[in-house]
């Protein structure tokens, strides 16, 4: 009887709720709520997400370019990109951020053969890195992770970039960063450089933004033990993760550069870019997530280069997609200009390079800052998109 009471108790308060939610709109209809994980992994396993990946010659790998660097030292130089098609990142095969499309390029049946072959095409292609001075290998996850890169070809990209004198950047996750694997690392290429993509300096974004597998405390062990055994830190932050406000992004990244880069030789930050078929694309297609503007980030540099004076570390910031949709944007007349003042400044760290900017749209930009943060809306009062209205209406 009791147990029957309850029953209609509770089928009665459920409908209750049910009904509040309905009536709350944002707060939700009152079903199950979806976790995170599974929001990022949904497009993940569609046929046509497969047969694309699956489309990929595994020999080859996704690109090879050289671009203008520092070397540690401050030293112009010449460096080469390589990125190759791997098995993917570990974090991915459970859960994964939710910005990151690394996955589109990846193929789960990559062998070692390939993983050679892939840098030899490099190799060749760039004629034995002729006129660099620097190589950056890039494996969507971590380079000296057993799992998704054979220990052999990790071992050989290690020696041979350090035989011919290059220096070497690898990325990494730093809950894979342990002592033995890397003393292994320093002791095959002495001073690389490991790049983690931290992404945020704070634990609830970490969390509830970005999904990324790990915590500050986790990153402060990596640091520790890539300083012990006397290899380079350079550390990735994400301007905008997804729900943020253009306001509050401006804040906390700027916040979190001045706090990195007491631990970092470089920090790196990336404004977000839309990947396809993540979990921003979603939010971004539904008009729900708008990329930075290319101001948010000449300011931020501004202020966390005047904040730093005296630390000994390099801000780099590289808009990739700067000035198209996708990407971080201005208004659209202006963003070449800022772009290129942006990529000036992150090879030679002159806050000069933006002096004589100046667009009409700056002064929109800043009213949707001042509305962010002195009005109590969560996801921020920036207009999603630009142009005409109406093919706004059609996008994407
Ligand atoms: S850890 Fe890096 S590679 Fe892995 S899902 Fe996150 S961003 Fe992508
Ligand atoms: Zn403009």
């Amino acid at each position: 009887m009791r147990k029957r009471y309850d029953k209609h108790a509770n089928s009665s308060a459920k409908s209750r709720a049910r009904n509040m939610a309905n009536s709350c709109g944002i707060l939700g209809d009152g079903s199950k709520a979806v976790k995170i994980h599974h929001l990022v992994k949904a497009p993940e396993n569609t046929p046509k997400s497969i047969s694309f990946r699956e489309s990929w010659d595994a020999s080859r790998p996704v690109t090879v370019y050289k671009t203008p660097e520092n070397l540690p030292d401050g030293t112009p130089c010449t460096a080469a990109t390589v990125i190759l098609r791997s098995k993917g990142c570990a974090w991915w095969w459970k859960s994964g951020c939710t910005f990151c499309g690394y996955f589109n390029d990846v193929r789960d049946d990559v062998s070692a053969d390939d993983m050679f072959s892939q840098w030899d095409y490099a190799k060749k292609k760039t004629n034995q890195f002729e006129g660099c001075q620097m190589v950056k290998v890039y494996t969507s996850g971590t380079f000296f992770e057993d799992r998704e890169n054979p220990p052999e070809w990790q071992e050989i990209v290690l020696k041979e970039t350090a035989e011919m004198g290059l220096h070497l950047v690898v990325e990494a996750q730093a809950q894979m960063c342990t002592p033995e694997k890397i003393e292994w690392v320093a002791a095959r290429h002495p001073g690389c450089t490991v790049a983690i993509g931290l992404e945020a300096y704070d634990d609830s974004v970490l969390r509830f933004h970005v999904n990324k597998g790990f915590t500050t405390k986790q990153w402060h062990r990596a640091v520790e033990m890539l300083r012990e055994n006397d290899l380079r830190v350079k550390t990735y932050l994400l301007f905008k993760p997804p729900f943020m406000s253009e306001g509050e992004a401006l804040k906390h990244t700027t916040s979190w550069l001045v706090d990195v880069a007491k631990y970092s030789d470089e920090v790196s930050v990336n404004p977000m870019n839309i990947q396809k078929n993540t979990i921003v694309d979603r939010l971004f297609r539904n008009k729900e997530y708008r990329t930075p503007w290319l101001w948010s980030l000449v300011e931020m540099i501004k202020r966390a280069h005047h904040e730093m004076e005296g630390v000994n570390c390099r801000i780099i910031v590289h808009p990739t997609a700067g000035g198209k949709i996708r990407g971080a944007h201005n208004c659209g007349s202006c963003d070449s200009e800022v772009v290129a003042a942006i990529e000036r400044y992150s090879v030679s760290g002159d806050p000069e390079e933006f002096n004589h900017l100046e667009c009409s749209c700056e002064s929109h930009w800043r009213a949707e800052l001042e509305n962010d943060l002195n009005l109590p809306v969560t996801l921020g009062f920036g207009t999603f998109r630009r142009g005409n209205p109406t093919d706004l209406v059609r996008a994407p």
